[in-house]
């Protein structure tokens, strides 16, 4: 784990490093369904965190809300010390700073591969086309797909199209990435090419909050996993002590069906 990751001091008692993602007593609803319910969750720098909990606890809503694609009811959330900004250009920056990988890849289906990793880095980053083409490349070579940049994400296997979107996010030097559950379309055969994508950014000292049901990758990757149900964080471990010797009935009935 990165160094500068430390326990938040006490008030008054001179600079800490701070959390990078910090949710504070979150609560949101859609209707009469409570989804978030009383969310505090902080993540350190260099912390990978992985989320898992049975279908419709809240796993996406709480990604989609760090990133703000939802808005909360009540409570906060910062990134980096920051609140999340409401709107324009600040937004899109946030949604640069906190790179999103979704189940469906959500590649731009009219660009080429170069041009859909491209494209943020000009339009957000303002960076020249020159440039932002550099760091593409060099971004694709990095995730195996050096070679598909001319090509439409169709014509791209699913493994292929998800390393195209990690890619991309990676392109704007995100502070932290979310990953809801990135493997969960693909064919098995080609599920370990995006996790060992994953696996080499959380060993370079990404910050990552990944939600996933690929136990493996959970134990070997995470720092903790938050075990969510019925839009509560309802246990917090280290990974060993999590599969190993999980302390509610809730984490045992969920792994006894799992495992
Ligand atoms: P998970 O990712 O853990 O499966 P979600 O966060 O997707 O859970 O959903 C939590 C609950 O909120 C589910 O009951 C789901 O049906 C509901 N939900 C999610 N998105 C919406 C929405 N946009 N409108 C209404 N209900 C929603
Ligand atoms: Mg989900």
């Amino acid at each position: 784990m990165s160094d500068v990751s430390m326990a938040k001091g006490p008030k008054g008692a001179g600079p800490v490093a701070h959390d990078l993602v910090v949710l504070t007593d979150v609560n949101k609803h859609f209707g009469a369904l409570h989804v978030l319910q009383d969310i505090n969750l902080s993540i350190r720098p260099g912390e990978v965190v992985v989320v898992i909990g049975p279908s419709g606890s809240g796993k996406s809503t709480l990604c989609r809300s760090i990133n703000r694609l939802e808005t909360i009811d009540s409570g906060t959330i910062t990134i980096d010390g920051k609140p999340l900004p409401a709107e324009g250009r600040e937004l899109a920056r946030l949604r640069a700073d906190v790179g999103m990988v979704f189940q469906s890849f959500n590649l731009f289906a009219h660009k080429t591969v170069l041009e859909n990793v491209m494209l943020g880095q000009v339009k957000v980053r303002r960076r020249k086309r020159e440039e932002a083409e550099r760091k593409a490349r060099a971004l694709l070579d990095r995730v195996g797909v050096g070679n598909q940049a001319d090509k439409y994400p169709a014509q791209l296997s699913g493994g292929q199209q998800q390393r195209v979107a990690i890619a991309r996010a990676l392109a704007m030097d995100p502070k932290v990435m979310l990953f809801d559950e990135p493997t969960s379309a693909l064919d098995p055969e080609m599920i370990n090419e995006v996790l060992e994508v994953m696996q080499q950014l959380a060993r370079e000292g990404m910050t990552m909050v990944v939600v996933t049901h690929e136990m493996g990758f959970a134990r070997s990757a995470a720092n903790r996993v938050v075990f969510m149900a019925d839009g509560r964080i309802v246990e917090e471990a280290e990974p060993h002590q999590f599969f190993d010797n999980p302390r509610s009935d809730r984490a045992k009935d969920f792994l006894s069906k799992i495992l």
